[in-house]
């Protein structure tokens, strides 16, 4: 079963940890050092938001909750 949900990742207060990259492959060191979702020429990017439609809302979740500063939130559906 497929989820259609949102990512945001709050670049600002990221703090380059990378526990969320272990939980989920889609997050990603940029070339600033700090966490991105998907493509890394991210620099400068306070925040970065992807939309997902598909079953890894779980591994979302769980970088979310592995992130020491909550940098990460994920929600359900694709317009908030
Ligand atoms: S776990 Fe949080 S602080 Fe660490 S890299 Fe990921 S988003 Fe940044």
């Amino acid at each position: 079963m497929t989820t259609e949900y949102r990512v945001a990742l709050d670049r600002a207060a990221c703090d380059g940890v990378f526990a969320c990259l272990v939980r989920d492959d889609r997050f990603v060191e940029a070339s600033d050092g700090l966490a991105t979702i998907g493509a890394t020429d991210t620099d400068g990017e306070e925040t970065v938001v992807a939309t997902f439609d598909d079953d890894r809302i779980e591994a979302a979740r769980q970088a979310a909750a592995a992130c020491p500063v909550d940098a990460i939130s994920v929600s359900e559906g694709s317009d908030e």
